[in-house]
């Protein structure tokens, strides 16, 4: 059996008013018969994102087929895996610090593939975010300094003076080089 929180009315984790569609029956089944919690509220709170792949086609946890992008968790009690699963059933996770990992994710994700696709990057939207920045300095790529420069250069609507500009490219450089030796498991670790 399920068990159910009456007080706010949910139901595994899932509010009333959805039907409970045997995919999320089989996300939640999963996640909480590899997790020390015993409800769903409670359960879900162990898990860490440590891994990410891209596939052709791969079969989510909850039995969602030809899923893509492929997360792996980690829960921090019982060092059980839910691999792979969907970025829309880890928001189902309802974990703000998580969805918000998963933004990072999606940022590393995007730029890491315009590397491997040879593209030209710049200090742009198109390739970074505030959060990307800071994250880059969280596993000391750059350092605090560096990242406060490279922040207000984002952030700045005027151009780079021909001196900022080496200074920028010396340090996406640094970027490239750390994306390059490094898989999304190294990055999990930071973020
Ligand atoms: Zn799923």
């Amino acid at each position: 059996m399920l068990k159910r929180k009456s007080k706010n009315n949910t139901y595994g984790g899932f509010s009333m008013s959805d039907k409970m569609t045997t995919f999320r029956k089989a996300l939640h089944d999963a996640v909480i018969s590899k997790s020390d919690g015993e409800i769903w509220e409670t359960a879900v709170m162990e898990w860490d994102i440590t891994d990410y792949y891209k596939a052709e086609s791969e079969t989510c946890v909850c039995g969602q087929q030809h899923i893509k992008h492929c997360f792996i968790l980690k829960n921090r009690q019982t060092d059980k895996y839910l691999n792979p699963i969907g970025s829309d059933c880890i928001k189902k996770f309802g974990r703000e610090d998580l969805n918000k990992n998963l933004l990072l994710i999606e940022d590393l994700i995007k730029l890491k593939t315009a590397m491997e696709e040879g593209k030209y990057i710049t200090l742009s939207s198109d390739y970074f975010t505030a959060r990307l920045i800071q994250f880059f300095a969280r596993c000391k790529v750059i350092d605090e300094d560096q990242a406060k420069f490279l922040l207000e250069m984002f952030r700045r609507q005027r151009m780079a003076t021909e001196r900022q500009q080496r200074y920028i490219n010396c340090m996406i450089m640094k970027i490239r080089k750390y994306m390059e030796d490094h898989s999304f498991n190294d990055y999990a670790a930071f973020i």
